[in-house]
């Protein structure tokens, strides 16, 4: 591995060895990133994404760290967050939003501008970039509804614009945009009523109050829904509530969520996701599908 000093040297207190995964991830769990980077313009990404390819060193970039799972062994290399480089602009009904942004401050801004489409996806608690590259959504809508167009960087730091029709997609599910950078995403909304879309985003948020542990580490729904069926419904068919493998268990409010209880290591919420796959597979015969993102070596 390449001497990564001149990671310091470019980024000073934003640039931190050995950070563990438990400092820029939901589960709060995980082994170290060998250099945790935080750039603030795009000319810094753009520096580093160039740095990385020439020195070969593999780059991960994160926006709020809430769908990945990071090994015990942590992420060689550096691993960038975006969470410096947001902000939120609309003009003409059109809202483009940097990836940093929380995605959840753009739901809420839509509502805000009575610019419908978003409003469901309220209290997701990733950045734009993450919502965009997972297509992350919930109660019917999801992020490439109203997806316009995202700008990105590609692994030699140039610049990309893509068109939604450019990006193949699908639920939970994007092809592509793992090997760029995204910077910026816009969206294009259609027009609603104020009052009645903050009654939706409220009602929203009260629901994910009532039915998921937000009291506790996880990164959201560890699996992605069957055709037809509900994850959290064939977990908990199967009996799988309360489940424990170490620190991480199966919530006993979501079944389609694993929390960190205390002390959960990586190893254990993945043997966890494992125990949990298979005991649904011999109790309904469905494979379940990992939603969540595993990053470095399980
Ligand atoms: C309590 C809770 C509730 C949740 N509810 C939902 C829900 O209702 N619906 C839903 O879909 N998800 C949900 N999630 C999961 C998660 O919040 C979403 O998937 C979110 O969009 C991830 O965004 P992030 O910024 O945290 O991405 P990260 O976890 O940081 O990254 C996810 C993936 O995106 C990539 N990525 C991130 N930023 C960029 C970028 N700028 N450029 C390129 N690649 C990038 C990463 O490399 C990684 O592969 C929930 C999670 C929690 C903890």
């Amino acid at each position: 591995m390449p001497d990564l000093a001149p990671l310091k040297e470019k980024f000073g207190r934003y640039c931190v060895f050995g950070a563990p995964a438990a400092g820029f991830t939901t589960y709060k769990a995980g082994g170290a990133a060998e250099a945790l980077v935080e750039p603030s313009s795009v000319d810094e990404f753009a520096w580093l994404a160039g740095w990385c390819g020439a020195n070969k060193v593999p780059l991960t970039v994160l926006g709020q760290g809430s769908n990945v799972l990071v090994s015990d062994k942590g992420l060689p290399g550096v691993t960038a967050l975006t969470g410096r480089l947001a902000s939120l602009e609309e003009a003409g009904g059109v809202i483009t939003a940097r990836a940093g942004a929380l995605w959840d401050d753009l739901a809420r801004f839509s509502v805000e501008k009575g610019l419908a489409g978003l409003e469901k996806t309220s209290g997701i608690p990733g950045s734009v970039g993450g919502a965009v590259r997972m297509n992350a959504g919930a109660f019917g809508q999801e992020a490439f509804d109203r997806l316009a167009a995202v700008e990105a960087l590609d692994s030699d730091g140039c610049l990309v614009r893509l068109r939604k029709a450019e990006i193949p997609h699908g639920y939970r599910r994007t092809e592509g945009l793992g090997r760029l950078i995204i910077l910026s995403a816009s969206f294009e909304f259609l027009p609603g009523d104020p009052a009645v879309l903050l009654q939706d985003r409220s009602c929203v948020l009260a629901s994910r109050e009532v039915k998921q542990p937000l009291d506790l580490p996880s990164a959201g729904s560890v699996f992605k829904r069957p055709p037809g069926d509900y994850a959290s419904r064939l977990i908990d068919a199967a009996g799988l509530k309360g489940l424990r493998v170490g620190g991480a268990a199966v919530s006993e409010k979501h079944a389609g969520f694993i929390v960190n209880s205390g002390g959960a290591t990586a190893s254990d919420i993945y043997a966890l996701i494992g125990e949990v796959r298979a005991r649904v597979k011999a109790h309904s015969g469905v494979d379940l599908e990992l939603e969540q993102i595993l990053l470095g070596e399980f």
